[in-house]
């Protein structure tokens, strides 16, 4: 029996590891972008954090997120069993970290929601929480340290899935935009490319991020705007072990410590509309960063970028069928590097017609936003996101 072909609209860590399930599972791909890797994929951190991004009002999510992380460890050795390359994955743990008493209470409250979660979190004390990370400014009020969140450069699994693809028989990238969904019988069919072409295929994943396509339906989606830092950290021991992720004066600022002593610091989050990079954003960080952790000012700057997250309503992806020939992929906001595990195995199982986990599916389905009643279970549906002050801007 021939095998299926699928086309992938996106090769950001969202179509391309959509991708490489869908090899492993014996299919035949087709990639389309004419930019593999630019878009939000380039700029995120890679915190695989689901108890330090614990809010209110999020139950569903958390499950998505706690359920992907824990599939990690499996989709790297994948990775590497197929193409011989590991991504930069590290289990460095996250300690989350109150700069002044009045950040105190977040980080209470932070503990409380992750307890009832069934995270793990262990409160320390300014001075244990020192004892693991010397670099932390001496006035610190508390911290958090969450054992199971760890972190992975995002630019690694792309780079290792995009040459995956070059070097797979059954697999062709295309370095074209797609600019059409061609449709047979009500069914998608085919996509037509920037020059012209036409590729037929059994199935099409839209897993475009915020990019569009003409005869796609009209998606929720918003950009929300992300400046973010690379530095060189100083020479000698590395300045820090664990991701730190604080609260300066109930501001949030992360700093991602990578094993070749690079840091990511980040990040701002804005609506503004604007892609270039924006000083005050830039400034307001490096100070929250430097009250933190005081050494970072010792460090030199390798980039700054901006790029935006493909924003939902309520935070969770659109993943689902359209119609008998496309599914859809997008739409994971600040989470898709942690969902990535979660989303390709979904969004193949759909390609390929097979029962995915009832609630995951329903939680994601983009029919969510336009037949609403067919969602109306509060547990289910999760409500829409109410802030908490421990937000964190990835
Ligand atoms: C500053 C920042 C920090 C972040 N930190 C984290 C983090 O720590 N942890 C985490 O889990 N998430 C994080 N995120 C979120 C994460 O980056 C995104 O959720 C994720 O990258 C989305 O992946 P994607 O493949 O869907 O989209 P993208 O990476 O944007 O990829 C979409 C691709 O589609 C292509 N495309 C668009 N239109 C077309 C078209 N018409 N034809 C062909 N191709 C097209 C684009 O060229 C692009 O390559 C962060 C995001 C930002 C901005």
């Amino acid at each position: 029996m021939p095998s299926l072909h699928v086309a992938i609209i996106g090769a950001g860590i969202i179509g391309l590891s959509t991708a490489f399930e869908l090899l492993s599972r014996g299919c035949e791909v087709t990639v389309i972008d004419p930019d593999p890797g630019q878009g939000a994929s380039r700029a995120a951190a890679g915190m695989l954090a689901p108890a330090a991004e614990t809010t209110w009002g999020q139950g569903i999510l958390h499950e998505l997120l706690g359920a992907s992380n824990q599939r990690y460890p499996q989709f790297v050795e994948r990775i590497e069993q197929a193409t011989g390359l590991r991504p930069d994955y590290l289990r460095n743990a996250t300690l989350v970290v109150a700069s002044e008493p009045a950040d105190r209470d977040a980080l209470h409250e932070l503990v409380q929601l992750q307890t009832n979660l069934g995270f793990s979190a262990e409160v320390l004390l300014p001075s244990a929480a020192r004892r693991l990370e010397p670099a932390l400014a001496s006035n610190i009020a508390g911290a958090v340290r969450c054992a199971g969140d760890h972190q992975i450069d995002p630019r690694s699994v792309v780079r290792i899935l995009a040459g995956h693809l070059d070097a797979h028989l059954d697999a062709h990238l295309v370095r074209e935009p797609a600019v059409e969904l061609l449709q047979r019988a009500g069914a998608t069919r085919a996509v037509r490319t920037g020059s012209g072409r036409i590729i037929e295929a059994d199935q099409v994943v839209l897993a475009a991020g915020l990019g569009t396509v003409a005869g796609a339906p009209r998606l929720p989606l918003r950009p929300v705007y992300g400046d973010i830092f690379r530095l060189q950290g100083p020479s000698g021991p590395p300045l820090l072990q664990h991701t730190v992720r604080g609260i300066v004066h109930r501001d949030p600022v992360y700093l991602v410590p990578r094993a070749d002593g690079s840091l990511v610091l980040g990040a701002s989050s804005r609506e503004d509309g604007n892609e270039a990079v924006n000083i005050g954003q830039m400034h307001r960080l490096l100070d929250n960063a430097r009250r933190l952790v005081p050494g970072i000012v010792d460090c030199s700057l390798n980039e700054v970028i901006a790029r935006a997250r493909p924003g939902t309503p309520d935070d969770r992806p659109l993943v689902g069928r359209l119609d008998d020939g496309l599914v859809l992929s997008t739409g994971y906001s600040r989470h898709g590097v942690l969902l990535t595990p979660f989303g390709s195995a979904l969004a193949a199982d759909l390609v390929q017609g097979l029962p995915p986990n009832a609630e995951h599916a329903r939680a994601v389905d983009p029919a969510r936003f336009t037949d609403p009643a067919r969602f109306t279970d509060p547990r289910r549906a999760g409500g829409h996101a109410a802030p908490t002050r421990m937000e964190m801007h990835r």
